[in-house]
């Protein structure tokens, strides 16, 4: 079984981060480099050393604690059809998040309106890990987009699919699935016999021991 990542993967949330952060600092968007690898974590770190201050990381945890901002994200390209997909299939599980627990409510009514599939919501914070909350779930796959989680879950012998990006390019170890972006993973998951539907036969051989039956 399957769970799906918010932010990153269902969300596009960081465009939403930057373009208020800018508008609270009274920068012009050109002073905004977009996404060091390295600065994964750290969004100040795309703005000129000159804003990096105090008062600026405070901004930025009350934009990021600001229900209203998880409101404005648009969905990731083809996210919505390839949830739809999983969610037909029996496949989808639930979505595993490091949002704050307070952005429940506006979380649930993102995915109501934008008509993905309403599936529980799980706000996981440290020290837990996404690993722990999908294993009490009986999920073994989940699509990804943080470097971090994404090695912590294969960690604990789960499989983590990355979305990627330009900041999880960076993780190459061998574990690691990824996919271009979404069109592309549902390509791939449509290939694979993940169907419910045909698990009992997954490769399509028929019935094996009737053949035997009649040949013997
Ligand atoms: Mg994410």
């Amino acid at each position: 079984m399957i769970a799906l990542d918010l932010d990153g993967v269902v969300a596009n949330l960081t465009p939403v981060v930057m373009r208020r952060l800018v508008e609270r600092l009274g920068l012009e968007p050109a002073d905004v480099r977009y996404w060091d690898p390295e600065h994964y974590d750290d969004v100040l770190a795309e703005f000129p050393e000159r804003v990096r201050t105090p008062e600026a990381e405070r901004i930025l945890s009350e934009i990021y604690g600001d229900p209203e901002t998880y409101r404005e994200a648009h969905p990731m390209p083809h996210a919505l059809e390839a949830a739809q997909w999983l969610a037909r299939r029996k496949l989808l599980t639930a979505y595993i998040t490091r949002r704050k627990p307070h952005t429940r409510d506006v979380t649930l009514e993102w995915l109501r309106e934008r008509g993905f599939p309403m599936r529980p919501v799980h706000h996981v914070e440290r020290p837990e890990t996404k690993a722990e909350v999908a294993a009490r779930l009986g999920v073994s796959i989940l699509v990804e987009d943080s470097p971090r989680e994404a090695r912590e879950f294969a960690e604990a012998g789960l499989t983590p699919i990355l979305i990627e990006h330009r900041y999880n390019r960076s993780l190459t170890e061998p574990w690691v699935l990824r996919a271009g972006s979404w069109e592309a993973l549902r390509g791939l998951l449509e290939r694979l016999p993940l169907d419910y539907r045909e698990r009992r036969d997954p490769l399509g051989y028929g019935n094996k021991r009737g053949q035997h039956g009649r040949n013997a």
